[in-house]
């Protein structure tokens, strides 16, 4: 309902419409709930909508990173790969909001720059860059956790004559690549996979590269039809499953994924026994040890392992080790999954530029100097990263109890309980926030969980009559504890890891790791038993609640 002031009042503000904005309108309408979607886009898909860079994959197979609350939806779509392209599921969550006719709830190239919340009303009223005006008791923040780019400051960046390109902003239309010398900066996912692709459309590509990656093949294909059915028969299973696990993924849909025995440990193998896995499960072989999760000793020999594989696929012996990880453990970052990433530097038409040999100085007109030589280029591609997690909800203003904004109230690092609430920000809930499994896990089955916990919320609080929800101070420094403790008892905290899971990424971060380490399973048991304890570790306050139930 927009009154003549041009506010629009619902029961819920979502802010975002990727898959959790898409879900969280659908959910809530279902309910009985009036919600809003406002996406900074002009289209729906989040993620998928931005990163459209040649080669943007999904590294979780497309039978999992799929929707699982509508049994319809499930049967009807047929995924035509093991893993997903990003155009497939753009096409997919544009499918999701047609079919469930959510562009009527949702507005588009609509920015929110600031929300406050009213303590007198319960109520939060949310700002946006055209100027409209919404408030609604809850506000979602549906905001995505790799949503905000990472553009490092070069100096000189606006002199450079040509197109200067992000993988996270990618033009609708495409670049024209043809006959031109492109620099690609970034080697993380989004370098790694548009790497061949890049080789294949430019006339010669350079990689700047400042630290090497670990890199996997994805052993992507089509999907075999008898996969499909078979999944499609068993979703209910599946869907389950996917609950059970730390990943979020029961990995029996066709693809190939390398689970780690407990017994396989690579201190207690001999060097012959360690080169014949390697022969035999090729990259594989340097992430099936379970002692290289917990031990720096056994993680060192499975990076020499990987080291190895790098010197037999990669020609030219300086462009290996250049190509060579050293430094920082195995599965401190976020491993990439790649198609013939390595093989491509093989090709004449592409040179790799070893950054630690002297890094980028300056952009100018023609190119891309270095402290090592100026590269002449006509395209220029930065897979630079994100101010992952933090980025999107700090960048809004956003104000909770005595006026105070969630930028200074984070200054030295997150803090949420259970990744959903922020103590101090009542109605205010957030989607995959810092504190839970996000991006450690299928993020789909992540984000269903939470819109669906934030809903049963919701319906608790309108069956009682409250119109308040605030987790307490004491819940969030117990969880947030618990979270640095599991995240501690790993390589991803180590001294060595400069990863965004930690922050480190954004010069002036907080140094904080930013995901729950202990598995989407033992989250689901925590939020679950949370509710069956009465909400523990939130307060509840009534008052009219306005939430009366409407005709869905
Ligand atoms: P990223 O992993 O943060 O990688 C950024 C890259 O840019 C790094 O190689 C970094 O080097 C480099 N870089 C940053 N600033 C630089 C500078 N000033 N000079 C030179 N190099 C610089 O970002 P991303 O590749 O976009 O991936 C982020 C995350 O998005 C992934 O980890 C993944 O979770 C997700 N993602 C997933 C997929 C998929 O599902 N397959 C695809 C794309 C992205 P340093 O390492 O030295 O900092």
């Amino acid at each position: 309902m927009t009154d003549a002031a041009g506010t629009t009042e619902v029961d819920v503000v979502v802010v975002g419409a990727g898959m959790a904005g898409l879900y969280s309108i659908h959910l809530l309408r279902e309910l009985g709930f009036t919600a809003v979607a406002l996406e900074q886009g002009d289209g729906v898909g989040g993620t998928w909508f931005w990163n459209r860079y040649p080669g943007a994959r999904c590294d979780v197979p497309s039978l999992e990173y799929s929707f699982g609350f509508s049994e319809e939806l499930e049967q009807e779509w047929e995924w035509s790969e093991v893993f997903p392209s990003q155009p497939e599921i753009e096409r997919y969550l544009n499918h999701v909001a047609d079919r469930f006719d959510l562009r009527r709830d949702i507005r588009l190239e609509t920015r929110v720059t600031a929300a406050t919340y009213d303590e007198a009303q319960h109520t939060w009223t949310v700002e946006t860059e055209p100027g409209d005006t919404f408030t609604g008791r809850f506000l979602i923040m549906a905001t995505g956790c790799l949503s905000v780019p990472q553009i490092p400051d070069f100096p000189g960046r606006d002199t450079f004559a040509g197109p200067v390109v992000f993988t996270s902003m990618w033009p609708r239309d495409g670049v024209d690549f043809a006959g031109k010398r492109v620099g690609l900066v970034g080697t993380g996912s989004s370098g790694v996979q548009s790497t061949p692709e890049l080789a294949d459309m430019a006339e010669h590509l350079y990689v700047f590269q400042r630290t090497p990656t670990y890199t996997w093949p994805s052993h992507n294909g089509p999907l075999p039809p008898e996969v499909q059915r078979e999944a499609k028969a068993n979703y209910r299973e599946l869907r389950a499953g996917q609950r059970t696990t730390p990943g979020g993924v029961t990995g029996s849909t066709g693809a190939i994924i390398m689970q780690m025995a407990e017994d396989r440990r690579i201190l207690e193998t001999t060097e012959e026994e360690r080169l014949a896995v390697l022969d035999e499960m090729q990259w594989d072989a340097t992430r099936v040890w379970a002692d290289a999760l917990t031990d720096p000793e056994a993680n060192e020999a499975s990076c020499e392992l990987y080291r190895i594989m790098v010197r037999r696929t990669v020609e030219d012996p300086d462009v290996a080790e250049a190509l060579s990880p050293r430094g920082f453990p195995i599965g401190c970052k976020r491993p990439v999954i790649d198609s013939h990433y390595f093989e491509t530097f093989n090709r004449d038409d592409v040179t790799l530029i070893d950054l630690r040999k002297g890094g980028i100085e300056e952009i100018d007109e023609t190119g891309i100097r270095t402290a090592q030589a100026h590269v002449d280029l006509d395209v220029i591609v930065l897979a630079t990263g994100f101010d992952a997690m933090t980025g999107a909800l700090t960048r809004v203003d956003l104000r909770g109890r005595d006026g105070k904004v969630l930028r200074d109230v984070w200054a030295h690092g997150p803090r949420a309980y259970l990744g959903l609430q922020v103590a101090g920000f009542p109605n205010l809930f957030v989607i995959n926030g810092p504190g839970s499994p996000s991006v450690l896990a299928n993020m789909v089955v992540c984000i269903e969980q939470h819109v669906e916990w934030i809903a049963d919320c919701l319906v608790y609080m309108r069956e009682h009559g409250y119109t308040e929800v605030e987790a307490t101070v004491e819940a969030q420094d117990g969880w947030v504890d618990h979270v640095n403790a599991i995240a501690d008892t790993t390589m991803m905290t180590a001294p060595s890891c400069n990863s965004w899971y930690l922050g480190a990424n954004i010069p002036g971060k907080p140094r904080v790791f930013l995901p729950y380490v202990g598995g989407l399973h033992r989250y689901i048991e925590k939020t679950d038993s949370v509710v069956a304890g009465g909400y523990e570790g939130f307060t509840f306050a009534g008052g009219p609640s306005g939430l009366a139930p409407k005709a869905p």
